[in-house]
This record gives C-alpha cells, structure tokens and sequence, in this order.
C-alpha cells in the first residue's frame, strides 16, 4: 500500500467514525475482510493456531491478534477509540426562546470555543424494544447538519476576544429547531426506520454524541497536512489496524483499541479495566506461560502527541519539540507519565532505522503538566514492557485536529517491520 492509497483510506476512516462505536464497527468490519474471525467473551473459545482473531467489549472497544504456534513474544500495539466530545443528556430536549435545544454533558477535556458556529451532526448507540418486546440496539449517524451552536456576537459582549470564557452547562447548548412539537423519541424512531426498524416500540436508552460534519481533508499548498475531527485518537487506531492486517499472520501481533481513555480509562472497556488481560489470559496455555508472554513481549502505546506549535513555540521544551512530518514522537517523562524506558525506546528506535523513518523525542516542558495515555495502565497491570509514541499533532482535543500526511504512513512502516526481539 502506497502512502496515498493509505492517507485517503484514513480520511474515509475518520469520516465514518463519528463515535467509539462506529469506530469499532469499522475496525471490525476491516478485521473480517481481512479474514479475521469474531469471538464472543460470553463462548468457550476453542484458539486454533496460524488462524486470526478479534473480539469486541462495549462495541466500543476491540482487540485483534494474529495466532501463530509457539509464540514467544507479541509486538502488541495500544490506542483509543474515544474523542472528546459533547454528549446528549438522557432527557436532552429543552424548548425555550422560541427554539428547542439540546442539553449536553463535555465528554473528555474539550476545547471548547472551537465547537461554536459549526454545522453539527449526531451520532451514537440506542437501545429499544421492538415489536416482540425484544431488547434491540443499533447504530445511528444522521450524517446531515441538524445541529448548531450560534457564538454570541462580538456587539453583545465587548470582550469577547479578551476574555469570554465558556460555560459548559448554558453556554455550549445545540440548537436543534423551531418547532415546538419536537419530541426526541420520534426523531430517534425515524432514524431507526431509515435502518430497517420498523417495529420499534420504545426508546429505552441512547449514547449520542454531537459530531463535525465537515470532512477530514488534507491543507496546505502541497497536502502538508490532514485536519479532521478525532485524530486523537483514531490516528493511531488506524495505523494499529492496518498494520495487524498487512503483516504476516506467522508474526505474533496484537491490536488493542480502549474506550474512555480521555476520562481516565476505568471501566469495563477501557484500558483500566480487565478486557486486554483476560484476552491474553485466554490465549495463554497456563499461568507460567501467560508471565513469560508478558515479560517477553512489548506493547507501543500510540497516542497523539503535541506537535511544537509554530506561534505558541515557548509551549514547548526546545530540545524535545516535535515537528509535524518530521517522524513519530517518543513521549518519555521521568515521573512515569508515559510508560517509555531506555529498553523500550532502543528497541523502537532499532525498528524505526529499519524502516528508514525519522523519530523524534518528546519531554514536556518541566514547568508544565504532562497528559498520560493508556501505556502506563496497560503497563501496571500486565507487567508489559512498554513505550509511548504519537503522531505530532496541533489542535489537540479540538474539534478540527491537524497532523502531517507523512507522519502516519512512517509510523505503518515502523509497525509493520519492527521485531520484539530487536
Ligand atoms: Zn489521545
């Protein structure tokens, strides 16, 4: 696969992945044309070597690993498939001032102020009982723009570009319509039907999130650069996935992608949780060969990371200040923030002169805070050694991210070649 065929597979990736779950359907969707079988975590599994797996948690979550005999060690490779966003309350629908609108709920550290003024979508899972009385659950994107939050004109409020903060319970509150007779429920219906329900009796619950419908794309006088929504993290999601799909299923690799890393990763889908361990438990012959998998194997944790901004420079530390299309970043901090260490980082580094793919470091300024990624959970809990990277990026948790277009296919090559063992 050449770079282009790889960077607009990703723009119709990230356009067809407004939430974790479709993210999750797209990966598996993907797995299975690559012949990958599904597992359910409720079956016996019966694993028969040289074949490939997956398995979903939440529908939000998925792991997918090759199964060669006598593996030794797995190359396992660790993103998330959650973004920051705004959430739809369970009672969303507030009519006032002549229009109905919707009450949200951040999910994640959101920037805020660039979700005003954009033509906004929904997307999510809802679950209802059909005519049986059966518990249902299905998919929705509405994909048209049915949504918008208006800013308040500069006329209104004088310092609106000094100092206008945003308040996340009134200020940030779609507008959906006019009309007064508006009712969440037969909306939600209608969105069903347009799928094939015909049937629905009641909405029981929903997850929906409000989403861009501007297309990702690539910028600049040369296609420098891709913007999009949730490239943190689907990024790497995607680099994970298509490495594990072009690989020889005779090399032992794992893809992990967790929900709910951008609230801390505990639940039963994220990276806290017991989804990662219990997979690799089930494919390890014993107890004694489950700890000598983990301490043989590697994991690359692969998240975002913040690219050197070019009019905010003083943000980051001169000698360790990533540059966009300049290589994956390696996120090291000594307070153990990232789960990066002089093994882990010499052996990626070996993969990556392999490849012949520049690599960058990155340390955060030491009078800033650092972010975490899901590396040193994963790491704490299997006793994996374990490094983080990330692709650079501007923008970070806005609603229009901005990476490099050679970035991510130098992270695929690096992926696709590197060797545990060194
Ligand atoms: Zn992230």
């Amino acid at each position: 696969m050449d770079k282009q065929d790889f960077n607009e597979g990703l723009l119709g990736f990230l356009d067809a992945s407004p939430t974790p779950y479709h993210a999750t359907q797209n990966m598996a969707g993907m797995f299975l044309n690559a012949g990958f079988i599904e597992l359910d975590e409720r079956d016996e599994w019966k694993l028969k070597y040289g074949k490939s797996y997956f398995v979903r948690r939440n529908n939000s979550s998925i792991i997918a690993l090759t199964y060669p005999k006598d593996a030794k060690n797995y190359l396992m490779v660790g993103a998330h498939t959650d973004s920051p966003n705004l959430k739809l309350k369970p009672n969303p629908v507030i009519k006032e001032h002549g229009v109905v609108k919707f009450g949200v709920e951040s999910y994640g550290g959101l920037l805020l102020n660039p979700w005003f003024d954009r033509d906004l979508s929904l997307a999510g899972s809802v679950s209802f009982t059909d005519g049986q009385n059966r518990l249902q659950n299905a998919l929705i994107d509405v994909q048209k723009p049915i949504a918008i939050i208006p800013s308040l004109a500069i006329h209104l409020d004088d310092k609106a570009n000094k100092d206008r903060s945003v308040n996340k319970q009134t200020d940030i509150c779609p507008v959906v319509t006019c009309s007064d007779d508006f009712e969440l429920d037969n909306f939600l219906k209608e969105q069903l039907q347009l799928l094939g329900y015909d049937d629905v009796q009641e909405i029981l619950a929903h997850d929906l999130s409000l989403y861009d419908t501007q297309k990702a794309s690539f910028v600049g006088f040369q296609d420098e650069f891709i913007a999009s929504s949730r490239l943190d993290n689907l990024l790497s999601c995607y680099v994970g996935m298509l490495s594990l799909c072009s690989i020889d299923p005779n090399k032992a690799m794992l893809f992990v992608a967790n929900d709910h890393e951008e609230v801390g990763s505990d639940s039963t889908s994220g990276a806290g949780g017991s989804f990662l361990e219990a997979t690799l438990k089930r494919m390890s012959r014993s107890d004694e060969h489950f700890t000598q998998m983990m301490r043989s194997s590697l994991m690359i944790s692969a998240d975002n990371a913040h690219a050197i901004h070019p009019n905010y420079p003083n943000k980051h530390d001169t000698n360790h200040a990533p540059i966009i299309n300049k290589g994956v970043a390696v996120k090291i901090n000594a307070n153990q923030r990232y789960a990066s260490n002089i093994t882990t980082v010499s052996k990626f580094l070996l993969g990556a002169k392999k490849a012949q793919e520049d690599v960058q470091k990155f340390v955060t300024r030491s009078d800033m805070g650092c972010g975490s990624t899901i590396g040193p959970i994963t790491a704490t809990k299997l006793g994996v050694e374990t490094i983080d990277v990330g692709l650079p990026t501007w923008g970070m948790h806005s609603i229009r991210e901005v990476c490099g277009s050679d970035d991510a296919y130098g992270l695929y090559k690096i992926f696709t070649g590197l060797e545990v063992d060194g």
